[in-house]
């Protein structure tokens, strides 16, 4: 991931170096640069507009023409913007003051959130959590016992549909799962709910339906980083359908352009909370801003 808009970006710094001031047309060359290497990144429009308008003031400053280094001075403001971007310092996962806490997966069919389930819930268990997997996916037809598969993998027992909990109806299986939790004093719940392979306003209301019925203190936006430009109108389509208080980017290990990691925070305006940059349950951080900036500006 990055990789070409790394090289790119480290290229448009390159005409800059060594040069002991900068004119206002190195800067804007500069930054024009960036700005077709954001575009091609498939960085959404609005976000790259903002970036280069914030770069451009930034590198005129006074600050910078003064420097004794002006191109270093640019590329920590690219970097600083970078940071910005992303979202700044990550903020931690809501924990319900009564637990259980309800977590509630959203997101397209593919995107990564039954992996995610298992990923979740396994990180939460090492940080001392005692989390539970909803299986109320109920569209995908192996989704249920994907599910088991992966939480036995991760260590977290797995709620699934049976007789008497709701087989057939995605509402009820997320309320009883979250009622079992309750129950058995388990901390957190983790609901795994349906996609489809696009924005569908059924299963936008279905997923609204298990909100309503779960009241999670967290819905997390499971969003595939390989999507492209069309992360932007599912995002926007799920924060309408649905709604979210955060964001985990999934299949950051792929080679594709990066820019819905990179256009997802500005957009939505949600926190970017996990990074999953893997198919093993492993692959799974918390999402750092400044790491992630570093690694595009390496
Ligand atoms: P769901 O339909 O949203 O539940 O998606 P799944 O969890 O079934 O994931 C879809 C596919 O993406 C599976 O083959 C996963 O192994 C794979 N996958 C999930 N997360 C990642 C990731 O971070 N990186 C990679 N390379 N593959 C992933």
């Amino acid at each position: 991931m990055f990789a070409n808009l790394s090289d790119r970006l480290t290229a448009s710094f390159k005409q800059l170096r060594g040069k002991g001031r900068l004119s206002d047309a190195d800067i804007d060359a500069t930054v024009s640069e960036i700005r077709r290497a954001l575009l091609d990144a498939d960085v959404a429009l609005p976000v790259v507009r903002a970036f280069a308008a914030n770069v451009r003031e930034k590198a005129k400053s006074a600050e910078v023409s003064q420097a004794l280094r002006p191109a270093q001075q640019v590329i920590k403001i690219v970097n600083d913007e970078l940071v910005e971007i992303l979202g700044g310092e990550a903020r931690d996962l809501h924990f319900a003051k009564h637990p259980p806490t309800v977590i509630m997966l959203a997101g397209l069919q593919g995107a990564g959130k039954t992996t995610l389930a298992a990923k979740l819930g396994r990180w939460l268990r090492e940080q001392g959590h005692t989390p539970m997997l909803v299986a109320a996916d109920l569209q995908r037809p192996n989704a249920v016992t994907q599910l088991q598969v992966v939480g036995e993998q991760a260590g977290v027992p797995v709620w699934a549909p049976e007789p008497g909990n709701g087989v057939g109806d995605p509402v009820a299986v997320a309320r009883s799962g979250v009622q079992q939790a309750r129950d058995k004093q388990y901390s957190v719940v983790i609901v795994d709910t349906a996609g489809r392979l696009g924005i569908d306003a059924e299963m936008m209301q279905q997923a609204a339906d298990i909100r309503d019925a779960v009241q999670p203190d967290e819905t997390l936006f499971v969003l595939d980083a390989m999507i492209g430009q069309d992360a932007v109108t599912t995002a926007n389509a799920f924060a309408e359908g649905v709604g979210f208080t955060g964001v985990v980017l999934t299949k950051l290990d792929g080679d594709a352009r990066g820019g819905a990691a990179l256009s997802v925070r500005g957009v939505t305006g949600k926190p970017v909370l996990f990074a999953s940059t893997g198919e093993k349950l492993s692959d799974f951080e918390r999402f750092h801003a400044d790491r992630m900036a570093s690694r595009i500006l390496d």
